[in-house]
């Protein structure tokens, strides 16, 4: 993730809303997204063909910056899930897809990178208009998603296995096979970038796929799925079904024919779809929520140490699984630490995520919304006070988006629900601690275990506290970035398996071992 590079926004060829002065840019016309007003829409993608729900169902995906309706997708259902798993079974069982070399798949993960980057500003803006997030962030999403198909084509082919050691007259080796058919469930946040962590690596390895995105957010991902056919995939190995949680994706965890589920999303979600997938003894992997501390050791460089802690607030309007949500801040700079951060907070710029210089977007909905604000009740109930944000922006041109202003929370204590839960939304409280034990006490004082950071000029407390801090990525003197050689994914209830990295190719790969008697003789066992 590239926090902070900024590009100018064009907005020529994109279009523009009618009777809306601003360049406010419209999706691109694409067969799959019906336009507003349509009675049907054909964004299921089931052996390689676009089609129609089979129930004839429709759902409208909104604009969350304004509410208005962006585009017609098809309301999948369990019919439909069949169709694609059906499908996905022919296309591994036929074995044609596994035959393809692992360098050629490499190669077509490479064509796929190339086609993200052709496509590169229509992506942005399909993915700021359907999450809120600003263009930029949306161009960083490309641009990480690219990276991600570039290094598992590089990992492809590079490892067909091992020889063990064994003794005289036998050869054994260990080969990996492609574990099957794949369910992927996304959420809403970074629809784009998460399906990349799961289709890359299980491309790579051979497997076919049923893709089941958030029902909030479709648009990106039948965009990447229209990709990998003009890349070459063929058809069957990659299949999209749009539509709700329990219609569309629980039967992917329930059936039979599916492998594996791969899940990113809520906490609640992880827990129905472990105990559905149990029932088959599917390969699972879970990548769910978080509650990131971020620690602050006095010794740091304050100006800095505010901005970074903004951003990881804050980024896409804090609804980032790894969001630096909790400030753990040294007493003897909490309170000209808190001050600044709350003067930056207030100066932050909500808006559309297609205006200019717009920091913060709307939150996905209305109703995540909702939940955002009664967090936040919750939260001045429980005794912590907030020095910033609070409340909905004054801006009577954003009053039909779901905006939230950015919030933070002082006085803040260990056991309130403000401090433990996931808000996932422009939310930060600030505690304070005395000693590095105190520090790392309160960043481990947590259910979750996704990400944590830790600020200090002194190298060795640095390290530390990172080794004692139980969560998959610590960042040290900084907060957010991730590489895609490196292994992404949580401790405790953040999760199971990991992303990204060697690691996160092997998810989707069997390691099999071959034993070979090279001279087999009779042994006379039975005497
Ligand atoms: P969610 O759990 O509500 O939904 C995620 C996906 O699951 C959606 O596609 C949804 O339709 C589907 N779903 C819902 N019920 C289902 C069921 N019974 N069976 C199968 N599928 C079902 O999550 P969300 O609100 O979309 O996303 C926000 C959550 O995602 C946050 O908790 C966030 O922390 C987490 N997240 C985690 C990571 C990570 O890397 N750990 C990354 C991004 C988001």
């Amino acid at each position: 993730m590239r926090l902070g590079r900024v590009e100018s926004f064009v907005s020529t060829n994109l279009g523009h809303v009618a009777g809306v002065s601003e360049p406010y840019v419209t999706l691109p016309s694409v067969p799959y997204l019906a336009p507003p007003g349509s009675a049907t829409a054909g964004s299921l993608y089931i052996d390689g063909r676009w089609r129609e729900a089979r129930n004839g169902r429709v759902r409208e995906i909104l604009n969350p910056a304004d509410g208005s309706v962006l585009t017609i997708v098809s309301e999948g259902g369990r019919a439909d899930t069949e169709d694609a798993i059906a499908a996905a079974r022919r296309a591994f069982d036929s074995g044609e897809w596994r035959r393809v070399s692992e360098d050629e798949r490499g190669r077509l993960l490479d064509r796929i990178a190339d086609l993200l980057q052709r496509d590169r500003e229509e992506i942005a803006v399909m993915e700021s208009l359907d999450t809120g997030k600003t263009i930029e962030e949306g161009r960083i999403d490309v641009d990480d998603v690219t990276d991600v198909f570039r290094y598992y084509a590089g990992l492809a082919g590079k490892d067909a296995g091992r020889l063990v050691s064994a003794p005289e007259g036998v050869h054994s080796k260990v080969v990996y096979e492609p574990v099957g058919v794949c369910g992927m469930i996304t959420p809403w946040n970074y629809p784009l970038l998460q399906l990349s962590w799961k289709m890359a690596p299980a491309l790579a390895a051979g497997n076919t796929m049923v893709v089941k995105p958030s029902e909030i957010t479709p648009v990106t991902t039948a965009k990447l799925v229209e990709l990998t056919t003009e890349a070459g995939v063929p058809a069957g190995v990659v299949n999209l079904v749009t539509g709700s949680g329990p219609d569309a994706g629980a039967p992917l965890s329930e059936h039979p024919d599916v492998d594996l589920i791969s899940f990113t999303g809520g906490l609640a979600t992880g827990r129905r779809i472990m105990a559905a997938a149990s029932e088959t003894v599917k390969k699972i992997a879970l990548e769910l929520g978080g509650k990131n501390p971020n620690i602050i050791f006095p010794d740091v460089d304050l100006d800095t140490a505010v901005d970074y802690a903004l951003a990881a607030a804050f980024f896409h309007s804090g609804q980032v699984c790894s969001a630096g949500a909790r400030l753990i801040v040294h007493n003897d700079i909490h309170d000209a630490f808190t001050t600044e951060l709350a003067r930056r907070a207030e100066a932050i710029r909500v808006g559309r995520g297609q205006d200019q210089d717009v920091r913060c977007g709307p939150l996905v909905s209305a109703e995540h919304r909702a939940k955002v604000e009664a967090a936040v009740a919750r939260g001045v109930e429980e005794g912590a006070r907030i020095i910033a944000g609070g409340r909905r922006p004054d801006d009577p041109d954003l009053a039909q988006g779901y905006f939230y202003r950015p919030t933070v929370f002082v006085d803040c204590e260990r056991s309130m629900d403000i401090v433990q839960d996931e808000v996932f939304g422009p939310v930060v409280t600030v505690e304070r601690f005395e000693t590095e034990r105190q520090a790392i006490e309160l960043g481990n004082d947590t259910d979750y275990g996704l990400s944590g950071g830790v600020w200090t000029n002194d190298t060795a407390r640095g390290e530390r506290v990172a080794a004692a801090l139980r969560h998959g990525t610590i960042w040290i003197n900084d907060f957010g970035p991730y590489f895609p050689g490196a292994e992404w994914g949580g401790y405790g209830r953040s999760g199971i398996g990991r992303e990204l990295g060697p690691a996160g190719l092997d998810e989707y790969r069997e390691a099999k071992h071959v034993y070979r008697n090279l001279a087999p003789e009779p042994q006379r066992w039975f005497g």
